[in-house]
């Protein structure tokens, strides 16, 4: 992230705030300290995501799961990406930290959301992408949605992986159209609202020959369409391998 980026100045006025009112645990309300959001217990409480879960997407089975299974959000779908990792499975709690942190600007909230996500690198399936230092590329906010909320969570979140893991992180894409609010549309009909959205940015061209693949950084994941729209761009430009962290399955 660039100093001048508005998303940075956002970013610097809720640490400031945070100074002013110091925060306290997003969960329990306990008094914290050193801009941290929520106290070890709480943070240790909050459900991961354990196997068996789709290979995919993440979602979560119940049970024991024997040989093939067949996901009701993937079944025969073919994604760009290689595959979706989100760090913790759909919890009550969770998605109001995530809640606070996106509209109510409780940006102290990224700190943590971001080291639970950095959580999930642990997957053995981002060997290549560790050993290759990939760089994490967050998905990008519309320039008038960054104007709004004054800051992008997914690179909120990736700045803070991006320094637990010592991967880099790049903004490798841009929003280059507006799309309506997707909470009510299908997975088919956010694909095709999501279509063209996104573009890679000069800068995401200079790192494409650089290296193996990236890896995309996004709050939840829900239907996968935003992520597999930035993933189809990235593919589109050049980028060989992608794959998915995400601090919540949706
Ligand atoms: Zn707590
Ligand atoms: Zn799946």
């Amino acid at each position: 992230m660039a100093k001048g980026d508005p998303s940075r100045v956002g970013f610097l006025f809720g640490r400031l705030l945070d100074l002013v009112y110091p925060p306290s645990c997003g969960c329990c309300g306990v008094r914290l300290r050193d801009g941290r959001g929520l106290c070890d217990e709480c943070g240790a409480g909050l459900p991961r995501l354990a196997a068996p879960f789709c290979q995919r997407c993440g979602e979560p089975f119940e049970g024991e799961i024997g040989g093939v299974f067949d996901c009701p959000n993937c079944g025969k779908l073919r994604f760009a990406f290689e595959f979706a990792r989100p760090a913790l499975k759909w919890d009550e709690e969770t998605r109001q930290l995530i809640h606070r942190l996106k509209y109510d600007r409780e940006i102290h909230l990224a700190e943590e959301l971001g080291r639970l996500a950095a959580e999930a690198l642990r997957d053995p399936r981002f060997a290549d992408a560790l050993t290759g230092a990939w760089p994490l590329v967050p998905v990008p906010l519309h320039r008038s949605r960054l104007l709004h909320r004054h800051f992008n969570q997914s690179a909120e979140i990736a700045r803070v992986v991006g320094r637990v893991s010592g991967l880099p992180v790049v903004s490798a894409l841009r929003r280059i159209r507006r799309t309506d609010t997707q909470t009510r549309l299908s997975r088919g009909e956010r694909l095709r609202n999501l279509a063209g959205a996104f573009a890679v940015s000069r800068t995401g061209k200079t790192w494409m020959t650089r290296v193996g693949g990236v890896i995309l950084v996004d709050d939840v994941l829900t239907t996968g369409s935003t992520v597999e729209s930035c993933a189809a761009a990235l593919k589109a430009a050049g980028f060989k391998r992608i794959q998915v962290l995400t601090v919540m399955r949706g």
